[in-house]
């Protein structure tokens, strides 16, 4: 079979184009992706014989012109050794399956990001949406090439990338004259104008978990900008717009509490708002202003382990605004039946004064 058939390109291919159909296939077929497949381990080396001359200007000007014959005629017999091709696999790839993009600079990241505004009650339950993406997809009529008619770059034959330096220090770089194209543009595009690539719009189906909070991140994969490799990932930032009912600090929720004076002396039973609806708690006499009453497991469920956080109701007493006569008359009437306890306080802090003023007289 042709080499540029087993490649599945045409014969006018860029080296940039071959390395990409390379990859594709021989990530494909490699055996350790099919074992024991004596048919894919069949392929994958017809896929190599085929890279090795085409990946090589020299031997596919030979190939071209003169065939496989004229290959052989000059003495060059195809590596069919499974370490050779292993070795040439991992120093493209830097082995895996992982492995690097092409050189080629994309004027845009493959991965992109996107901030979305959840309500509170939407971040805290969790929320399906249906999200507007727009992303950078290659042109469908010149392949991303952003060319109608294109040729080889002189600058660096076809590679995309030109050895720099001298002496003993030689670094590999992308080349300027077509910034790691391999090709410079004869004829532009005339769908996207020479650019490559255009804007694509889609909707995108998500399901954010219960429990995301403002800076956190969902990652989306395959929903990104479009490459020669395939789509990059869409990053959701999520911005939580802040509830008037409850603070949220980390995983606990905090739920404010006000408790009337009178109430807080004599106690009472009151039904305060959870995640869950209402809880109805208990005031006792007494109660003291800003105590935290604690309900464990009632707060907000962590995104990535959905173990729940607390829910802590503050006690806020609140006093009257204004008092209308009968009501003053009585807090008075009041005020004078506690003469025992004032007293005791106001002897409390004359007690204090004269001991600082002592401390003071000596300075
Ligand atoms: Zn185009
Ligand atoms: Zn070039």
């Amino acid at each position: 079979m042709d080499y540029y058939e087993i490649l599945g390109i045409s014969k006018t291919a860029t080296q940039i184009e071959i390395k990409k159909a390379y990859r594709k296939l021989a990530m494909k077929y490699h055996p350790d992706k099919n074992p024991g497949d004596t048919e894919a381990e069949e392929k994958f080396k017809e896929i190599n014989e085929a890279y090795q001359v085409l990946s090589d200007e020299e031997k596919r000007k030979i190939y071209d012109t003169y065939g496989k014959e004229g290959l052989e005629g000059r003495g060059y017999r195809p590596s069919g050794n499974f370490q050779d091709i292993f070795d040439m696999f991992n120093e493209m790839f830097g082995g895996g399956f992982g492995g690097s993009e092409s050189e080629y600079s994309m004027p845009y990241d493959l991965d992109k990001g996107m901030e979305i505004t959840l309500s509170f009650e939407e971040a805290v339950y969790g929320v399906s949406k249906e999200i507007h993406n727009e992303y950078y997809a290659l042109c469908e009529k010149c392949n991303g090439t952003g060319a109608k008619e294109k040729e080889t770059c002189p600058t660096c034959n076809g590679r995309g990338s030109v050895v720099m330096g001298n002496g003993f220090i030689r670094m590999s770089q992308t080349c300027p004259t077509c910034n790691g194209r391999g090709y410079i543009i004869k004829e532009k595009c005339d769908e996207c104008k020479g650019k490559g690539y255009s804007v694509k719009k889609e909707k995108v189906h998500i399901d954010i978990p219960a429990g995301v909070d403002s800076g956190m991140r969902m990652r989306v994969a395959n929903k990104g900008n479009e490459g020669p490799m395939g789509r990059g990932d869409l990053y959701i930032l999520f911005n939580v717009k802040p509830s008037k009912i409850f603070k949220r600090k980390g995983n606990n929720l905090i739920v404010e509490v006000p408790v009337f004076f009178t109430s807080a002396v004599l106690g009472e039973k009151i039904n305060i708002p959870t995640l869950k609806g209402h809880k109805e708690i208990e005031i006792k006499a007494f109660t003291k202003d800003k105590t935290q009453i604690v309900f464990r497991n009632e707060g907000i469920a962590d995104p990535n382990t959905g173990i729940k956080g607390d829910l802590y109701a503050i006690i806020n007493i609140a006093y009257p605004k204004k008092l209308n006569d009968e009501q003053k008359e009585l807090l008075e009437k009041l005020h004078q039946s506690f003469t025992g306890e004032i007293k005791e306080h106001k002897s409390f802090l004359e007690e204090a004064i004269d001991k600082v003023k002592g401390w003071f007289k000596g300075k």
